[in-house]
């Protein structure tokens, strides 16, 4: 009989999710400045202040994803309220017909 017991070959992943769909996401945390623990306000959940730290990184850069969308935006409807304004200084006022000729 050998000593050497058969062992299964194990396959090991790691999830890099934030938080799986239908869970809480954790996005309303609160810090508890005496010992440091990060708890979520929704779920109760304590939360690492690594994770935390993460997640509001994420957030962070989602938001400034976002900002840069609606300057690109704003200055695209700046550019296009020039054009019109300029098309409007460019038309020649329409005579009225109701008023009679001078000459
Ligand atoms: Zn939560």
């Amino acid at each position: 009989m050998s000593s050497v017991l058969p062992f299964a070959r194990m396959r090991v992943t790691t999830d890099d999710r934030m938080h799986r769909p239908g869970e809480c996401a954790h996005r309303n945390i609160r810090l508890d400045p005496r010992g440091g623990i990060v708890t979520c306000r929704d779920c109760s959940a304590t939360l690492t202040p690594f994770w935390a730290l993460t997640m509001l990184a994420d957030q962070y850069a989602v938001a400034l994803t976002h900002i840069e969308r609606l300057e690109t935006r704003l200055a695209r409807a700046d550019s296009r309220i020039l054009e019109l304004s300029a098309e409007l200084d460019c038309r020649q006022p329409t005579k009225d017909p109701s008023k009679p000729s001078s000459t």
